[in-house]
């Protein structure tokens, strides 16, 4: 038996049955026995600071632990100037947001080949992350990180191998993982304990101490040959499985956070917590 349960879970944005906006949803997440949830600036970062900054003493007093999602326009493999400005610009105002509201990492899709090689994104990431560095000094943000999910379409830049990448070479930058993506992408199997198992090993040798305090979302993915269709609820036998996930993170001690971007939102968080518990 593990000893302490360490995995938080929550929803992508407000949860369906709580009212109001990412103020009142931070209280309703903790009636609803979630520690977590990610705020969504998936269609733009319209959270203005003085209501970002109430968000902070509210997840601090509901002890609800907050994250973002970066908007869908980034795209870190753009070598079109002006597509370079929009990624960096969306980055910033995403982590300025996540700075306010006491968030730690602000998720992006790092990019898309479009003609070009895996090395040929990171050297674009990467020089672009550095001209974000010194916007992100200038604007006094610090200790929130960017975090660079594994993507669900083989046309996507990201990978597991290419995030774990990113999160060695760029020091604001940090691995996240996306079961159903590694799944649909086909960078992982996860169909069973002992896929979970080595992969969450892998994750670990490749990146030390990430599974201490990890962040991740969970769903289940409807999928062809390309990757990713679209996100399916927890039910049936829709792939990926989520309860050998749940052993596997008790059983190990791992840490962390899982994001439900089931269309169930927060009824697929709280199914994955009531199994995660059994295991205590
Ligand atoms: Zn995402």
């Amino acid at each position: 038996m593990p000893k302490r349960n360490r995995v938080r879970f929550g929803s992508a944005g407000i949860p369906h049955q709580c009212e109001g906006g990412s103020l009142e949803a931070i209280e309703c997440s903790h009636d609803l026995g979630l520690g977590a949830m990610e705020l969504e600036f998936v269609r733009g970062v319209k959270l203005k600071e003085e209501n970002a900054k109430r968000l902070k003493p509210a997840s601090e007093k509901f002890d609800v632990r907050l994250s973002a999602h970066a908007p869908y326009w980034v795209n870190c493999c753009a070598t079109d100037k002006t597509k370079q400005e929009t990624t960096k610009r969306n980055l910033l105002l995403s982590v300025q947001a996540c700075q306010w509201a006491g968030a730690r990492v602000a998720v992006f899709h790092p990019g898309y080949y479009q003609g070009k090689t895996s090395k040929e994104c990171f050297k674009l990431t990467k020089s672009l992350f550095k001209k974000l560095k010194t916007q992100m000094s200038k604007h006094k943000i610090k200790g929130v990180k960017l975090g660079a999910e594994t993507v669900g379409k083989k046309s996507q830049y990201g990978s597991l191998d290419e995030c774990i990448e990113l999160h060695h070479s760029v020091k604001e930058i940090m691995l996240v993982l996306d079961f159903a993506h590694l799944l649909s992408r086909g960078d992982w199997p996860c169909k069973n304990e002992s896929d979970y198992s080595k992969l969450l090993a892998y994750v670990e040798k490749n990146a030390p101490g990430y599974m201490k305090d990890f962040h991740a979302h969970f769903s289940c993915i409807n999928y062809s040959e390309k990757g990713e269709r679209n996100h399916l609820p927890l039910e049936g036998k829709n792939p990926p499985p989520y309860k050998p996930l749940m052993k596997v993170l008790a059983e190990n001690g791992y840490g962390g956070v899982i994001i439900s971007e089931s269309p169930k939102l927060e009824i697929d968080a709280l199914k994955m917590q009531k199994e995660y518990l059994t295991h205590f």
